[in-house]
């Protein structure tokens, strides 16, 4: 077995991007790549301070840490399929990917998803979507994996017990500046794609994010094994 498929998935804020990879990540041979996992507290501390800035990474560490990390996938037998959770984030970061998973051989195949909802369901999911801070031990205490209430209180964390709190990005303010950039920047994100010659699978969770996982899953077994 070797790294064969890389599944980019983007899509605006609170698309349930983060649910998804989180279910077909679970197979045996896939692995999930977030890009703030890899990059230093001090660099997340940096685009944590204004919207404008809001999860904004220079592209020296975004280079960086895909080429570590793809490298370090390339080389582990136990890894056949990466799912990217919300990158690329624009048109240079596609840039940036492309070029990094192009060093490698045997090639892999690239097979990017847009997930695509409408606004009153983004906006429905970023209400009442919470996380855990006792669970996610973030470097800048910004939790953002989804966490499971439990059944007695929709508020408390049916791992932990804790108190779950909603996510820091979903505030009414910083949703909507993330909103605007994510429409300022997927017409590019799609174009750096499709202009490789790669096509953009778009990908409606509007009624469930589940749903979405299952029409999602033959996809990736197929072209896992297409190599
Ligand atoms: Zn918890």
């Amino acid at each position: 077995m070797a790294l064969s498929l890389v599944v980019p998935i983007f899509g605006p804020p609170a698309a349930g991007k983060t649910t998804l990879t989180l279910r077909l990540g679970q197979a045996p041979g896939r692995q999930i790549f977030r890009l703030r996992e890899h990059v230093s507290k001090e660099v997340l501390a940096a685009t944590a301070t204004s919207s404008e800035r809001l999860g904004w990474i220079d592209e020296f560490t975004v280079a960086e840490a895909l080429r570590s990390y793809f490298e370090a996938a390339h080389e582990n037998p136990d890894v056949h399929t990466v799912l990217l959770d919300n990158f690329p984030g624009s048109a240079s970061q596609v840039d940036q990917l492309l070029t990094t998973l192009w060093t490698l051989t045997p090639p892999c195949y690239i097979e990017p998803i847009e997930v695509v909802t409408d606004i009153k369901t983004l906006k429905q999911r970023a209400k009442t979507r919470k996380v855990c801070h006792r669970c996610e031990r973030d470097p800048i205490s910004d939790p953002r994996l989804p966490a499971i209430p439990s059944s007695q209180d929709p508020w408390q964390c049916a791992h932990c017990g804790g108190l779950l709190h909603p996510r820091r990005g979903d505030s009414p303010r910083l949703l909507k500046a993330r909103l605007q950039r994510y429409h300022q920047t997927a017409a590019g994100i799609r174009a750096g794609f499709t202009d490789s010659g790669i096509a953009v699978t778009q990908l409606d969770t509007t009624n469930t994010i589940d749903g979405a996982a299952d029409l999602l899953a033959p996809l990736l077994i197929s072209r896992s094994r297409s190599l």
